[in-house]
C-alpha cells in the first residue's frame, strides 16, 4: 500500500497532538500511521497488519488521544498487548503523545505488580488503561475494573497474544465489554485464530495491510549489525573509522530530533556531519547536500523525506541507524548509495525485536544482508594509528624541519631523554583531539545472533555458524584471535627478555637522529623495530638496547652497518658514564615504531645514507 499523506497536519488531528509530535521529532507518518489514524478517527473498527517496528502504537494511540474526553476519568479505551513489558512501553508512548494534553492519564496494569498499587491507581481514575490480558480479566472479575465507559479496545499484538496462549482471556475481554465499542485488532501476521477473532467480534472492519512490494539492489553490498552490548553512537563511530572504501555517508533515523541529536555527536567526535531533514527549508537543504556533493560534508543524517532523490555518487555508504519502516523505505534509502556506477554500502542496526523485519527485507530485495562483526577497539586503534603514520611520514617527506629538530633536540637534551621520549609527548600532545586509543570497552563477545535464538537446532544447542561473512567489508580481519579484542592487552607488548646495551660509533656530531639509528638497524638487521630499545645519542657515539642472545650473523651484519656514511661498530657496551643517561627505574626498555602499534606496514624509514 502506498499512501499519498506526507505529513501528519493531514490527519484530522487535534494542535496538542501536533505539537507533542513536533517536540519527539516525528515527521512524517508511517505508512501504516497514515492508513489507519484517519480510519480510526472515523469510528472505525480495524484489522491492521504491519511488522514490528513499523508504528502501530502511534496508529491507534493517537486516535486514541484525539478522542479522549480529559473531564471524564474513566477508562475510554482499554489496549491489551502480551507482555508486561509492551504494557508500560505503550504506556510511555500514550504518555508522551499527551505531552500537551494536561490532567490525561495513561495505566498500566500486569500481572506480577501488586494489587494493592493497582487499586489505588485505578480509583485514582484514568482514561486509558494498558494491559496484560490475564490480570485484566482478573479485574473485571472483580469489579475494580469498571469499563462502562469504554469506547474503543486494542488488540495490541495479537498474534503474540494467541502465541503466549491469551487468546481465550482476549475473547473472555471482547465478551465483557460494552458491545458498542469500537474495536482496533493489531498483528504483525494474521494466523487463523486471529482472522476468526476478528470475524467474531469486529463489526465491518476496514482492513490496513502494508506489504512492500520486491525490488532489486544491485551492486550495493548489505550488512547488518545486531544492536547489542554497545551503543549504537559507538558502533557507528567504530564502523565509520574501519570501512575501507569510506567516502561519503548518508545515515537514517527516524526523527528531526535524531538528525540533529547525532549531527552534533558525530561532529563533536570530528567529523564533518549535518542534519538534513524537514524542519529546514528548501534552500538549508540544498545547500546541505551542496556540500555534501563537494565533499565539504562527509555525513549526512536525514529523516526518509528529507533524503528523498538525494543524488550524490560520492555517497559510499548508507548506514539504517534506525530500521526503515518497511522494505521499500530500506530499497529508497539505500537507493542513494551505489549510484553513477559505483558500488555502494548499506548497513543496518538491527534490534532484536526487529529481525523479523530484516528478514523481510531480504525476502523483498531478493539479497542476503550478511552479519557484520563490530571493529574491536584495537582495529579502530590501528586504524587511527595508520592514518597518523601517514601524516608523519608525509611531513618527513615534504616539509622543512630543522627548526622543529633543533627544538626536539634541545628537550631531549635538557631533560637528559632520548628523542623517543620527546616524540612520544609530542605524539601524545598531537592526538589529543582525536585519540588514538578509544575509550570505553568492547562489548563481550555475542555467542551467536538472533536468528540463532529464534531457530534453535532441535537438539537445543545451537548451530556451529560459518563465520561471519563480512570478508568484503573488512577483509584481513578474519584470521585475527578474538583475544587481541580484549582489553587485556598492553598497547604494546614490550620486548620479551633482557636487553643488552651497545654502543656504536656514530652520534649526534655526525648529524645522525635516532630514527637514522633504528632505520639503519631495522633495515640492515632486520631487526623488528618493535625490538629495538631505548637508543641514546652522544656527541660522537650513542647506544642502543638490543635484545640478548642476538645471532652472530646479526651481530656482524651490524658491526658493518653504516649510519650516514660511518660503519657504527656495533659492540656491548662496557662504558658506564658517569653522566650518561640513566635507566628510569622500573621503566620498561622504550621503543620506536613496532609493528604492534603501527600495523605490518613498516614505516618507510629513510635509508640510512639517502
Ligand atoms: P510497532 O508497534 O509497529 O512495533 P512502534 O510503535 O513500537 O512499532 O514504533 C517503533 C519505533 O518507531 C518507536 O521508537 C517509535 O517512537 C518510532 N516511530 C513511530 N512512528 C514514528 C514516526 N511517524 N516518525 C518517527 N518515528 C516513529
Ligand atoms: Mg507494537
Amino acid at each position: 500500500m502506498t499512501s499519498p499523506i506526507d505529513s501528519f497536519d493531514q490527519l484530522g488531528l487535534s494542535a496538542p497532538i501536533l505539537e507533542a509530535l513536533a517536540g519527539i521529532g516525528y515527521e512524517t507518518p508511517s505508512p501504516i500511521q497514515a492508513h489507519c489514524i484517519p480510519i480510526l478517527l472515523e469510528g472505525h473498527d480495524l484489522l491492521g497488519q504491519a511488522q514490528t517496528g513499523t508504528g502501530k502504537t502511534a496508529a491507534f494511540a493517537l486516535p486514541l488521544l484525539n478522542r479522549i474526553d480529559i473531564k471524564t476519568a474513566k477508562p475510554q479505551a482499554l489496549v491489551l498487548t502480551p507482555t508486561r513489558e509492551l504494557a508500560i512501553q505503550v504506556a510511555e508512548a500514550f504518555q508522551s503523545y499527551a505531552h500537551n494534553m494536561p490532567g490525561f492519564h495513561v495505566l498500566p496494569i500486569y500481572g506480577g505488580q501488586s494489587y494493592g498499587i493497582q487499586l489505588k491507581q485505578l480509583a485514582r481514575g484514568a482514561h486509558i488503561v494498558v494491559g496484560t490480558p490475564g490480570r485484566i480479566m482478573d479485574h473485571l472479575e472483580r469489579k475494580t475494573l469498571n469499563l462502562d465507559s469504554l469506547q474503543t479496545l486494542v488488540l495490541d499484538e495479537a498474534d503474540e497474544m494467541l502465541r503466549m496462549g491469551f487468546i481465550d482471556d482476549v475473547e473472555w475481554i471482547l465478551e465483557h465489554t460494552p458491545s458498542t465499542r469500537q474495536t482496533a485488532l493489531f498483528s504483525a501476521t494474521m494466523p487463523e485464530p486471529i482472522r476468526r477473532v476478528a470475524q467474531a467480534y469486529l463489526r465491518e472492519p476496514r482492513e490496513v495491510k502494508i506489504k512492500s512490494a520486491t525490488a532489486t539492489v544491485a551492486a550495493i553490498r548489505q550488512a547488518y549489525w545486531q544492536v547489542s552490548g554497545l551503543h549504537k553512537l559507538d558502533a557507528l563511530t567504530r564502523i565509520l573509522e574501519v570501512e575501507e572504501d569510506f567516502d561519503a555517508a548518508i545515515i537514517f533515523v527516524r526523527t528531526k530530533t535524531a538528525t540533529v541529536e547525532l549531527a552534533e555527536k558525530l561532529e563533536a567526535r570530528g567529523y564533518s556531519a549535518a542534519a538534513l531533514n524537514g524542519d529546514m527549508n528548501q534552500q538549508m537543504r540544498e545547500r546541505t547536500i551542496d556540500q555534501l556533493k563537494s565533499g565539504g560534508l562527509d555525513i549526512v543524517i536525514a529523516t526518509d523525506v528529507a533524503a528523498r532523490g538525494i543524488d550524490v555518487p560520492r555517497v559510499s555508504h548508507v548506514i539504517n541507524y534506525d530500521i526503515p519502516y518497511d522494505a521499500e523505505a530500506y530499497v529508497h534509502r539505500i537507493g542513494r548509495t551505489g549510484r553513477a556506477g559505483r558500488t555502494g554500502n548499506a548497513i543496518l542496526f538491527v534490534a532484536p525485536r526487529e529481525m523479523r523485519m530484516l528478514r523481510t527485507i531480504e525476502r523483498v530485495t531478493r539479497q542476503p544482508i550478511t552479519p557484520l562483526t563490530l571493529p574491536s577497539r584495537q582495529d579502530v586503534a590501528n586504524r587511527r594509528v595508520a592514518q597518523f603514520k601517514l601524516r608523519v611520514i608525509e611531513t618527513l617527506e615534504a616539509e622543512e624541519l630543522d627548526f622543529f629538530s633543533d627544538v626536539v633536540g634541545e628537550i631531549a637534551e635538557e631533560q637528559n631523554v632520548g628523542m623517543q621520549e620527546v616524540a612520544a609527548a609530542l605524539l601524545r600532545m598531537a592526538q589529543e583531539n582525536r585519540p588514538l586509543q578509544m575509550e570505553g570497552s568492547d562489548p563481550l563477545p555475542r555467542p551467536a545472533p538472533a536468528e540463532d535464538t529464534r531457530r534453535p537446532s532441535r537438539f537445543g544447542e545451537r548451530e556451529a555458524r560459518p563465520q561471519r561473512e563480512d570478508r568484503e567489508f573488512r577483509p584481513q580481519r578474519e584470521d585475527r584471535p578474538r583475544r587481541d579484542d580484549s582489553e587485556a592487552r598492553p598497547s604494546r607488548p614490550a620486548p620479551a627478555g633482557d636487553m643488552i646495551r651497545y654502543r656504536i660509533d656514530v652520534g649526534r656530531d655526525h648529524g645522525v637522529q635516532v630514527k637514522d639509528i633504528v632505520g639503519a638497524i631495522a633495515n640492515e638487521a632486520g631487526i623488528e623495530s618493535r625490538f629495538i630499545g631505548r637508543i641514546a645519542l652522544y656527541d660522537e657515539s650513542s647506544t642502543v638496547e638490543l635484545p640478548a642472545g642476538m645471532p652472530n650473523e646479526v651481530s656482524n651484519l651490524l658491526k658493518r652497518t653504516r649510519v650516514r656514511g660511518v660503519p657504527i661498530n656495533l659492540r656491548p657496551d662496557s662504558e658506564q658514564r658517569e653522566g650518561g643517561w640513566k635507566k628510569p627505574e622500573g621503566a620498561a626498555p622504550r621503543k620506536f615504531g613496532g609493528e604492534g602499534k603501527f600495523g605490518d606496514s613498516k614505516p618507510r624509514r629513510r635509508k640510512p645514507n639517502e
